[in-house]
């Protein structure tokens, strides 16, 4: 065979996607004793567990747990040991609006500058403890999210498990940014409308390498107007359809009762935001096994962007609203996903979406750490990790003190392992 012929017949074997060889170290046994281990459920002081590759291998009372030859022992004196946090609502190729408004990020900001930026948010994201995020669109920046997926995939760089949303959905108009309409500009996300404009991005999206579908069921149409609903429910039930047809879930940005009303009963995985949603609706949602992701931080910074002294004098419309909503919310019993909106504020500080749950709605500690952690995996159906169990990835992280007790212990990181490899901080 002639070279050439002989170099096709190998890219014919192997296939598409040539393998990468991976820069990650591999890992070596680990058996770690702290003072007591979340499993994803409960708290168990005197436990330990024992990894072997990139999986757990044990876990349970300490004195059961012994090491194997090679294993590293790493004792943990007076921290709490838990599943790798699961962030809910990332946009790492965003940085605070504080920074630089969301209109000049996508703009102004060239791919380049906002990839490497996104390597540092990646970095700052795993450090913090979350070992998986869900990453709800790229805004402007293409597919960028893919690439920075598999450089942290390759080991290339430190990061979070990604499941990426690429692009994600807008009906045509709906979204931003708006300039004057002479000019048409880049759009934080792909136009697309009616059954062949949303059967094509749709699969266009997942072919290039989408996770999940995101579809924004409503948007302020204008910039001072109220948000409404974009897509139809005939569109938003195509849209959920085609990303089913090829394993994919789909989530919704809905503020809107009626925007919400729509996605659910399309059959979407998770609602993010939510803050217009009424009882009526939360109950649909719970009746309909569709979660909602309340990101009660992203509103909490943009207010604080705008102005508003937290703790002092009136608080602003948006936020009575929003714990009117959450109110109802806790009322009609729908399943709740943790995710802060992390982008819109400092990634890294992931956290912010916890304590705020906690300390101004009304939510447990432990619905919070489970939420963080097991509640996640399942409602984001990932179920190799969020919990400490046998067989799972061993995603793990180390937090000084009882983050049953302290929700912000969960702040105080002082070891990371992804897949049963030490995260060098
Ligand atoms: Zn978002």
């Amino acid at each position: 065979m002639r070279p050439i012929l002989l170099l096709i017949a190998f890219l014919l074997t192997a296939g598409p996607t040539l393998a990468q060889p991976s820069a990650a170290p591999a890992p070596v046994a680990l058996l770690l004793r702290p003072a007591a281990v979340f499993d994803g459920e409960t708290l168990h002081p005197g436990w330990a567990v024992l990894t072997e590759g990139d999986k757990i291998k044990a876990v349970g009372p300490a004195a059961q747990l012994t090491a194997p030859a090679g294993a590293r022992v790493l004792e943990l004196p007076g921290l709490t040991l838990l599943p790798g946090l699961i962030e809910g609502h990332s946009h790492l190729l965003l940085h605070p609006y504080n920074e630089t408004p969301w209109n000049d990020q996508v703009l102004l900001e060239s791919q380049a500058l906002r990839v490497a930026r996104a390597t540092a948010h990646a970095r700052a994201t795993l450090a913090a403890g979350f070992t998986t995020a869900r990453d709800l669109g790229s805004e402007g920046a293409g597919y960028a999210d893919v690439g920075l997926k598999q450089a942290i995939e390759q080991g290339l760089i430190p990061g979070p498990r990604l499941l990426v949303a690429t692009r994600a959905l807008v009906a045509t108009g709906s979204y931003g940014p708006k300039l004057s309409a002479d000019v048409d500009v880049l759009q934080g996300a792909q136009e697309a409308d009616g059954v062949d404009g949303l059967l094509r991005a749709v699969r266009e999206q997942i072919g290039k390498g989408a996770d999940i579908i995101k579809v924004y069921a409503d948007y302020r149409w204008g910039p001072n107007e109220p948000s409404r609903p974009t897509f139809s429910q005939d569109e938003l039930n195509l849209i959920v359809q085609t990303a089913r047809n090829a394993g994919r879930p789909v989530v919704a940005h809905a503020s809107t009762p009626e925007g919400m009303r729509r996605a659910t009963l399309a059959g979407v995985q998770t609602i993010e935001h939510g803050d217009g949603g009424t009882l009526e609706v939360f109950k649909l949602m719970k009746q309909r096994g569709v979660a909602l992701c309340p990101t009660v931080a992203a509103g909490d910074a943009i207010a604080q962007y705008r102005g508003w002294q937290k703790g002092t004098g009136a608080e602003p419309d948006r936020i009575q609203q929003k714990r009117l909503s959450m109110k109802a919310a806790l009322q009609s019993g729908v399943e709740l996903a943790i995710g802060g909106d992390v982008g819109v504020f400092t990634h890294g500080d992931n956290l912010r979406e916890a304590e705020l749950l906690v300390r101004e709605y009304g939510l447990t500690r432990l619905q919070v750490l489970r939420g963080l952690t097991s509640t996640n995996a399942r409602l984001f159906q990932l179920p190799d990790r969020g919990q400490l169990k046998p067989g799972l990835l061993a995603d793990l992280v180390a937090v000084s003190g009882d983050p049953t007790q302290d929700i912000s212990a969960l702040r105080q990181v002082k070891l990371v392992v992804k897949g049963g490899v030490v995260v060098d901080k």
